[in-house]
């Protein structure tokens, strides 16, 4: 039982605190921001980094 990729509603799934989308629909990156780990997935992060 490892690795299997269903619906998650727990778990240490990664998704993006923007728009929510989880890592199976979109890349998610972790990065520190204001001292916190911040989960924003490849839609969002230029968004972020434009400011
Ligand atoms: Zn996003």
């Amino acid at each position: 039982m490892d690795n299997n990729n269903t619906n998650n509603t727990a778990g240490d799934e990664k998704s993006c605190e923007y728009c929510n989308a989880s890592e199976n629909e979109r890349p998610i990156f972790t990065t520190d921001f204001k001292g916190r780990k911040l989960h924003v997935c490849a839609r969002c992060l230029p968004g972020l980094i434009h400011g």
